[in-house]
């Protein structure tokens, strides 16, 4: 018996029909611009509102504090760069973690080049941030604190509240990227003590190339695109009507999803995953936290073999995994992810993740749990780190 089983929803996932459905008119003949004043870009403005109003729901902000953008990236490089050029007469020193997504990690280091102070402050085993260890690198010009909701490798869920409390303690702004975790578990952030937040509506079965940031009100920032003034003047160009109106249907499906407790299912499949792959396979490790960890995310290091060749072997069987984060791969570098939370290299080269969807069937985690050990016991038979001997 043979199956195609996707496994790999924290690359991407598929969008969802009722979000196609929903974008469809807005190519054609809904295809207005949505700052013309007559009948067809009004029509395009009312859909991007609704899709704002949408997102917005999600996270339980005011739409006013939602600006779209070209994706996750593009909204962590506005956050960012954003703040660091409005507060750079205050401060210039930023705070951001060992293990965050490159769109964070690359834009500091750019930042660096341009005359920012960033410290990268280390994580423990399981990736988590110590609150302690922020506090003590919390300086007179800090202005700017990055640390991301959930991380992608290893799901790992960050202490998000008490990061936040210690900023707000010293009036320092606090940034989340929360691309793994926004429309998967709840978030609140009249609750939370977040003041920038960005998503990324491929992540959660929109389509790519749309993402937001959520900007707390009174909080400024410089933006990246000048223009005609879109989006408050922090993203100009004409806005992508389709994919924000997916994303705002995507959001939308996504909260009640969440209020459905749907989550529960992937959260059941992950663990039947994760208890399935460490009692059957030998020499084999989870990556990141086993609680506090993204309900559908299951990532494990497994001795004496490779990643790659455990993914081409598993793309024969028609499973679709990935070996560290998709940007990564390709390079011989191990994860800067796997390396942060102690891994020796040969170990961090094993690495396989294992992504969950809301579609994921018993069946599909059976037929990984069925060929997954056979994969391992083969390759290892043959591998020159040898087991054996
Ligand atoms: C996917 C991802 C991004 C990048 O989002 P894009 O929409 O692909 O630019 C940023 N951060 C995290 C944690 C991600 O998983």
């Amino acid at each position: 018996m043979s199956r195609f089983v996707y496994l790999d929803h924290s690359a991407t996932t598929p969008v969802d029909q009722r979000v196609i459905d929903a974008m469809m008119p807005f190519f054609a003949p809904d295809f207005g611009n949505p700052n013309s004043l007559h009948a067809w870009g009004r029509k395009a403005r009312q859909a991007v509102d609704k899709a704002r109003n949408q997102v917005a729901q999600l996270i339980n902000a005011d739409p006013a504090e939602i600006i779209f953008t070209g994706g996750g990236s593009e909204a962590d490089n506005l956050a960012i760069k954003g703040v660091a050029f409005a507060k750079k007469d205050k401060g210039r020193h930023i705070i951001t973690s060992a293990i965050e997504h490159h769109a964070v990690l690359d834009t500091c280091n750019w930042l660096a080049k341009e005359g920012f102070d960033i410290t990268v402050l280390p994580v423990d085993e399981y990736g988590m941030v110590r609150p302690d260890e922020l506090e003590r690198a919390i300086r007179p010009d800090t202005i700017l604190v990055s640390i991301h909701f959930a991380n992608n490798e290893i799901g790992t869920i960050e202490p998000i509240e008490k990061i936040g409390n210690i900023c707000r303690s010293h009036g320092v702004l606090f940034h989340s990227d929360a691309v793994q975790a926004a429309g998967h578990i709840p978030i609140d952030v009249k609750n939370l003590p977040v003041d920038l937040m960005t998503m990324a509506a491929h992540k959660m079965y929109g389509p790519k190339g749309v993402g937001a940031l959520y900007i707390k009100k009174g909080v400024k920032v410089i933006p990246l695109i000048h223009g005609g003034g879109q989006e408050r003047g922090l993203r100009s160009g004409t806005e992508n009507t389709a994919g924000i109106v997916g994303f705002g249907e995507a959001a939308a499906l996504a909260a009640e999803r969440l209020a459905k407790g749907e989550m529960k299912k992937e959260t059941r499949l992950r663990d039947k995953l994760i208890d399935g792959v460490l009692k059957n396979i030998p020499d084999v490790i989870l990556t990141g936290h086993r609680t506090a960890r993204l309900p559908f995310h299951a990532s494990f290091c497994f001795r004496y073999i490779e990643g790659e060749s455990m993914l081409l072997r598993l793309d024969a069987l028609g499973i679709g995994a990935s070996s560290g984060s998709a940007c990564t791969s390709g390079s011989l570098e191990p994860s800067h992810v796997l390396l942060a939370i102690g891994l020796p290299h040969e170990v961090a080269h094993g690495s396989l993740r294992l992504t969950l969807g809301k579609d994921t069937s018993d069946e599909d985690i059976d037929y990984v749990l069925e060929n997954l050990p056979k994969v391992v016991e083969s390759l290892r038979a043959m591998s020159p780190y040898g087991k054996r001997g």
